[in-house]
């Protein structure tokens, strides 16, 4: 995949960039092992102070970078600045926190292993690869280099290839808020270089958000040189509709939570499971309201849902569609794409669908909703379960038996009881199953890359 700057919205090229040469990259990794020698001697209150900075730099240029967000991936303007604030928002919690969530902890009772004093401490590791992908394109890099530098590790910024002006964004972003050199950088190379990089001793971790066959990749060549990794993939989240549930509340939800960033978001609600008794009415309103939105160009504010971000997405998801009709599932609303220039594909919504359809197991990255209808609870939590992902889920119920129930039923890193997935810094988030493992964000998040050091005193 070229390096490149492709408008989704029409199709054309905007800017290309030459990949980093091999010498290039190990030039990048030799300024982020010393920016990591340098950060070691800084205290929490120094890092805390950078990251303030570059926070009031992303509020500050949060217009033109939107734009630019825009001009790569497609998300509707007004997403694109409300992602820049929340990546300013997760700066300012890492600063706040971090040295509080890398506090030593003395054991209590040290008599008991011998010692008179024994406590554990967080320390970094260093050089840390994120592989980051396009969707969230700010705010998917920023989780990991908020509480990474926090820490004291540096970062490696290997981005999506059709967001590169986003990643050389975020690559000035950390050194003019006054972080030493080096310190987050990004390396404009295609997936192939990646292992090459992952081989490199002085890179010590890998986070990779993206697909399924890339976790894997990236895992497998982690694993084979024993370097510890974070996998933040796919999912296919259910949104789960029970009778007692505030059935205006749940449909204005699930819309929201299926067409946000245009449908391309791991934690959107995918798969709506619903009672049967409340079936009929909420897939009357929901069509209704998903056949109701503006779809058109994403710097126009009356859009609701901009093009997909690449057109092998559109194309990967045209197939899922029609894969799920030609084994006989009905159409409510939507079902291809729109006569225009861009990668646009019609918000749609499925019903019916066979049990051999390929989106009962497989992600759909992109506005299409399936609806299930559950005979019970016990139905709707099985439908729940049956794909091999487990990012999160949604659970729409008034009945506190019935809550308790589903929050131990779900096979997901997290649920949400009558509300839309979300991130939020102060909530660690990751999966389960086929959608990874490891958590980002919160207290979780900034332990991932360190080194929980024991230390025993007699
Ligand atoms: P990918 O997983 O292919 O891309 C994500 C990142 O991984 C990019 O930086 C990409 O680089 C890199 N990458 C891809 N393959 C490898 C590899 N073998 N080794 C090392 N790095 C690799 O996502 P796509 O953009 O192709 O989207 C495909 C599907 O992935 C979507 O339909 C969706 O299902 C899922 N996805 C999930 C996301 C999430 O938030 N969990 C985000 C994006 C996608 P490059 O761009 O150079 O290929």
């Amino acid at each position: 995949m070229a390096i490149a700057t492709v408008n989704p919205t029409t199709g054309t090229t905007e800017r290309e960039f030459e990949p980093h040469t091999a010498a290039e990259v190990d030039r990048r990794t030799g300024l982020a092992q010393d920016a990591f020698e340098a950060l070691k001697t800084t205290s929490f209150v120094h890092r805390a102070q950078w990251l303030r900075a570059a926070a009031d730099l992303l509020d500050a240029e949060a217009a033109a970078t939107a734009r630019t967000i825009v001009i790569e991936m497609g998300k509707p303007l007004a997403q694109a600045e409300a992602e820049i604030h929340k990546s300013a928002k997760g700066l300012r919690f890492y600063a706040d926190h971090a040295e509080g969530f890398l506090a030593d902890e003395p054991l209590d009772d040290p008599a008991a292993v011998g010692a008179s004093r024994a406590w554990t401490r967080y320390e970094p590791l260093g050089v840390v690869l994120a592989v980051m992908p396009w969707n969230f394109p700010v705010w998917q890099a920023l989780r990991f280099a908020a509480p990474a530098l926090a820490a004291g590790n540096t970062g490696l910024l290997k981005h999506a290839s059709n967001v590169p002006q986003t990643a050389l964004y975020l690559d000035g972003l950390f050194r003019r808020a006054g972080f030493p050199e080096g310190a987050f950088q990004a390396l404009l190379i295609g997936s192939d270089a990646v292992e090459t990089v992952i081989d490199d001793p002085r890179v010590k971790a890998v986070t990779l958000t993206g697909s399924e066959p890339a976790g894997r990749a990236v895992a497998a060549a982690a694993g084979a040189r024993i370097k510890k990794t974070v996998l933040e993939l796919g999912g296919s989240d259910p949104f789960i509709v029970l009778p007692s549930a505030d059935l205006d509340a749940a449909v204005d939800t699930a819309v929201t939570a299926r067409t946000i960033n245009n449908g391309q978001s791991c934690i959107a609600a995918k798969r709506f499971i619903v009672h049967t008794d409340v079936y009929d009415e909420f897939a009357r309103r929901f069509t209704g309201a998903v056949a109701a939105l503006a779809v058109g160009d994403p710097l126009d504010p009356a859009t609701d849902v901009g093009p997909l971000a690449t057109e092998s997405g559109r194309s990967d998801l045209a197939e899922l569609v029609d894969d799920a009709v030609a084994k006989g599932a009905k159409v409510l609303t939507g079902g291809g794409a729109p006569d225009r220039a861009g990668w646009f594909y019609t918000p749609t919504v499925l019903a019916d669908l066979g049990d051999d359809a390929r989106i009962v197991q497989e992600e759909a990255f992109g506005p299409v909703a399936a609806l299930y209808r559950a005979a019970d609870a016990d139905d709707a939590a099985r439908i729940a379960n049956q794909t091999a992902f487990g990012l999160s889920s949604s659970v729409w119920t008034n009945d506190p038996d019935e809550e308790e129930r589903f929050v131990r039923a779900l096979d997901a890193g997290a649920v949400f009881v009558n509300g839309m997935t979300v991130s939020f810094p102060e909530l660690p988030f990751g999966g389960v199953k086929h959608s990874g493992y490891g958590r980002e964000l919160a207290a979780a998040g900034i332990r991932e890359f360190t080194n929980l050091k024991t230390v025993w005193k007699g």
